[in-house]
């Protein structure tokens, strides 16, 4: 589903992205791991040309979005993003957020727009907080809205970029549910997180950056539980 090569990223003189490698298979979760400032956020951004890359290639389902040809808004469609911060429109209530792109965007009509909305409100585990505005919401509500307004959209894909590291600790543990339940339905993601239990339960690969490169990748019972490289040993020492 998706698939980067050669992928570099500079701002000026900094090269934040140093030549990626990797692909996700569609159904398949990976999870990236790796300290601040190692390009977690920047690669994300690069998959749905939020950033352009300097040099290199990224297809996404079957489409090369670097091509400049490209219809970036079509490709960014089938692609549903999650944040850190949830980015939910403050005066709008938590259907209204899941409606007004799904009308907007997809030109869907009000009655289906609310339908869909309702089921993936109930998906989250939010019915009954339809007329909810974001600010009587808590953040772990916020953010599964904002999961909600993501798959509304039909993605093919979810990006999240540590999607839990906002909100309160017991709070983490409601919305890393429903994105254990999304993975286990087969959705493709690609999950930037600190949470290492859920890269060890749920993701299917695990990919270590730093500076700018992939250092390891394999399945979590290698990178997390023997990591090969002195560099990811670091971090993890410091994570776990
Ligand atoms: P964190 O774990 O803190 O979120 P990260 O791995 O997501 O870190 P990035 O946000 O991708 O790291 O940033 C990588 C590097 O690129 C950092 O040195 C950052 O300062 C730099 N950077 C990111 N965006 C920009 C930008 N728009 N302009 C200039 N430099 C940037
Ligand atoms: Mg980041």
């Amino acid at each position: 589903a998706i698939d980067v090569r050669g992928l570099r990223k500079s701002f000026g003189a900094l090269e934040v992205l140093r030549g990626i490698d990797f692909s996700v298979a569609r159904g398949e979760v990976v999870c990236v791991i790796g300290p601040s400032g190692s390009g977690k956020s920047t690669l994300l951004r690069c998959v749905n040309l939020l950033e352009e890359p300097s040099a290199g290639r990224v297809t996404v389902a079957g489409t090369e979005v670097t091509d400049p040809e490209v219809d970036i808004d079509r490709v960014r469609r089938r692609i549903g993003m999650v944040f850190q911060s949830f980015h939910l429109f403050p005066h709008l209530t938590a259907l209204e957020n899941l409606t007004i792109a799904q009308r907007r965007v997809l030109h869907r009509g009000r009655a289906e727009a609310e339908r869909i909305a309702r089921t993936n409100l109930a998906r989250v585990g939010l019915s009954g907080k339809e007329a909810a505005y974001p600010a009587q919401l808590s953040g772990g509500q916020q953010q599964r809205v904002a999961i909600a307004r993501a798959l509304s959209m039909d993605p093919e894909l979810m990006l999240f970029d540590e999607p839990t590291s906002a909100l309160d600790p017991e709070l983490v543990g409601d919305v890393l549910a429903v994105m254990r339940a999304l993975a286990r339905d087969g959705m493709t993601m690609l999950v930037v997180t600190h949470e290492m239990s859920f890269a060890r339960e749920v993701a299917d690969r695990v990919v270590f950056m730093d500076d700018g490169s992939i250092v390891e990748e394999g399945t979590p019972e290698q990178v997390v539980g023997a990591p090969r490289h002195e560099r990811t040993r670091t971090f993890l020492a410091r994570v776990l």
